[in-house]
């Protein structure tokens, strides 16, 4: 699904000096090169304070710390997506709440945020799926309504564009709630060589606390006024992430481009529904998820894997439906857009390193498919 290594060999010089410098310092943990990457980072996002951490989970679990959630309080997400955003939740003994996601982008459904919303809601966690913003403009009047904060999930929407059609400003996709989180798992847009994640937020007394959080709850060295977690972006990832970072506006549009050809390749297919992109956001394409219309994904599958070409379901089974989250209040069919999407998406390999000759391949094996199939 993705080319890392021939990714890495375009920048190989500069990742191997990064490397280098760590190596010749020995400062492995909290070196130079981290602070260096977070200032940068900042200034990319336009956002006061960027904190990294260990990964994308982590980051999403300081920021439910930090808001001093109760147990019992109630956050509200959706059942599409990965695990990591539910199992925080669940972990720090907070209540989720689900909700369905639109058909078209995948993303949240507002309105139904707003029929979940109770009392006891505290936080809402949109989830920028694939590439592009929720309908930020909704969840942020929802939350000056209900005085709530906003967590976003943008591990897989780092660098897209959010524009406020009220106002026409535009605000990167992580800065616009209360707290943004994102990963830096190889494969996400902003991939390191292991794992690593941040936490943003333009609230100074937020990212004093979001910092000593993450370094057992302390400021003062064995001072430790809040009850944290060791969380830490490695040195050696944070100068691999800081060579990448001046290269990720050039990697979205690579990946926008691949995109492109891919929605050409099956417009004229009537089995195919090509991922739509919200008027509000721009679209970084972490994933190119199309919906299959009476098609046995299954049989697709088979017969690209067969040809060595790579295809995956983001995601097979809704949230409400995982064993481990199985809950009295929700069962099936309470999702129904969720779960035909659950049943009917397909992912196709999107990355930096896509040709017209690849995809050419790829798109000319599922049409195949699509042809031998009527
Ligand atoms: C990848 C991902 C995470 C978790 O990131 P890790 O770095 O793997 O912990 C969280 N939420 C979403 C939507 C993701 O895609």
């Amino acid at each position: 699904m993705v080319d890392l290594y021939g990714q890495y060999r375009k920048i190989k010089p500069q990742i191997d000096e990064a490397i280098r410098e760590v190596l010749e310092s020995t400062a492995f943990i909290n070196g130079p090169a981290v602070k260096r990457f977070q200032k940068h980072l900042e200034d990319y996002l336009q956002v006061k304070h960027v904190i990294t951490c260990g990964n994308g989970t982590d980051a999403l679990q300081l920021a439910l710390m930090a808001l001093e959630l109760q147990p019992g309080d109630e956050v509200i997400t959706t059942s599409f997506t990965f695990i990591a955003t539910a199992e925080v939740i669940a972990l720090l003994k907070l209540t989720p709440v689900l909700v369905d996601v639109l058909p078209d982008t995948y993303n949240i459904d507002p309105e139904a945020v707003k029929k979940a919303i109770t009392p006891r809601t505290k936080a809402i966690i949109p989830v920028h799926l694939f590439g592009q913003t929720a309908d930020m403009q909704q969840i942020m009047e929802i939350v000056r309504e209900h005085d709530l904060f906003v967590v976003e999930d943008t591990a897989q929407a780092l660098g897209a564009d959010f524009t406020n059609p009220e106002n026409g400003k535009t605000q990167k996709a992580g800065t616009i709630g209360t707290i943004g989180c994102t990963s830096f798992f190889p494969s996400k847009n902003l991939g390191a060589y292991g794992d690593g994640g941040a936490v943003f937020t333009n609230d100074d007394a937020l990212a004093e606390r979001l910092r000593m959080l993450a370094n057992h709850g302390m400021k003062v060295r064995y001072y430790h006024d809040y009850v944290g977690v060791n969380s830490r972006l490695d040195t050696l990832q944070a100068a691999i992430l800081d060579v990448k970072l001046m290269h990720l506006d050039e990697y979205a549009a690579a990946r926008q481009k691949a995109a492109a050809f891919y929605n050409e390749a099956f417009a004229g297919c009537q089995k195919i529904k090509t991922p739509a992109k919200a008027f509000f956001t721009s679209h970084v394409f972490h994933q190119y998820t199309m919906v299959l219309q009476d098609i046995d994904r299954k049989a697709l599958m088979g017969f690209l894997s067969e040809r060595d070409i790579a295809s995956a379901v983001y995601y097979p089974v809704p949230l409400h439906l995982q064993k481990a989250y199985r809950d009295k209040r929700y069962g099936e069919g309470d999702f129904p857009v969720t779960e035909a999407l659950s049943r009917s998406v397909m992912s196709l390999p999107i990355h930096t390193e896509l040709t017209p000759e690849i995809q050419e391949v790829i798109a000319g094996a599922v049409l195949e498919f699509m042809h031998k199939n009527k």
